[in-house]
C-alpha cells in the first residue's frame, strides 16, 4: 500500500525496516532484487517525483520504502514536505526496526545521508549502509569503498554496511539476513526498557 500521511499508515504494530537513499542510488532496482520480482518498486528514470510511503509485506514483518532525496530539480516545496513526511515517519513510528540507508558505492556518505544517520542514532535505530552497484566497481576498489565506509561509521556498533548489486546478486543474502535479524528484534524502546 502507499500512503502521503503518516496517519494512512496500518497500526497492526508488525516489525518495519525502512529503506530510505539519494534518488537514483538503486533503492528500487533493491526491493525488486530483495523480492525476486522484476517490477514491484518502480525504477524510475525520473526519480524525486514520488512523495509516498509504499509499504511491502515481508517475511516476518514490512518494508517501508521512503520517497527518495536529493534530486535536483525537485522544488523547494517538494524538499520540505519530503522531510516532513520521513522525518516525521522515523521520528514517529514505533514500529521501526531498522534503517536502510541506500547509497551508490561510487559515491557514499553524502550530506544527507549522514543527516540521516545522525537522526537514526539520535533515536536509538540501527541503520544499514547498502553501498548499491558495486559490479560498477572492480573487486579491490569495491573491497576499499566498504572498507572506507566501515571506518567513516567506526564507533557506532548501531551502523553496519555492506556491498551490494541488484545486477549480479552480490550481497542479496547478507542483506536478507539483516533484514530478517531485524524483524525478529525487540524494538529499540522495549531494548532500552529491558537493559
Ligand atoms: P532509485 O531512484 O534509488 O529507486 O534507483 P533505481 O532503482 O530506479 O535505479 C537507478 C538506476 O540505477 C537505474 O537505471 C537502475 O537500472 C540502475 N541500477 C540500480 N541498481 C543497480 C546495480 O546494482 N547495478 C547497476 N549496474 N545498475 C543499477
Amino acid at each position: 500500500m502507499s500512503c502521503a500521511k503518516l496517519v494512512q499508515l496500518p497500526d497492526d504494530g508488525l516489525p518495519e525496516v525502512a529503506l530510505v537513499g539519494r534518488s537514483n542510488a538503486g533503492k528500487s532496482s533493491a526491493l525488486n532484487a530483495l523480492c525476486g520480482q522484476k517490477h514491484l518498486a518502480r525504477v524510475s528514470k525520473t526519480p524525486g517525483r514520488t512523495q509516498l510511503i509504499n509499504l511491502f509485506t515481508a517475511p516476518d514483518g514490512r518494508l517501508a520504502d521512503l520517497p527518495g532525496y536529493g534530486y535536483a530539480k525537485v522544488s523547494k516545496d517538494q524538499r520540505e514536505s519530503w522531510g516532513r513526511l520521513v522525518g516525521s515517519f522515523l521520528e514517529h513510528r514505533e514500529t521501526l526496526r531498522g534503517l536502510v540507508v541506500i547509497m551508490d558505492i561510487r559515491h557514499p556518505l553524502t550530506p544527507t545521508d549522514l543527516q540521516l544517520l545522525d537522526w537514526a542514532k539520535h533515536r536509538g535505530l540501527p541503520c544499514h549502509c547498502l553501498l548499491t552497484k558495486a559490479d560498477k566497481l572492480g573487486y579491490g576498489a569495491a573491497k576499499q569503498a566498504l572498507l572506507d565506509t566501515r571506518k567513516a561509521l567506526a564507533g557506532d556498533p548501531g551502523k553496519t554496511a555492506q556491498v551490494f548489486s541488484s545486477v549480479n546478486g552480490l550481497g542479496l543474502d547478507e542483506f536478507r539476513g539483516h533484514l530478517r535479524a531485524w524483524m525478529r528484534s525487540p524494538s529499540p524502546d522495549l531494548r532500552d526498557a529491558a537493559s
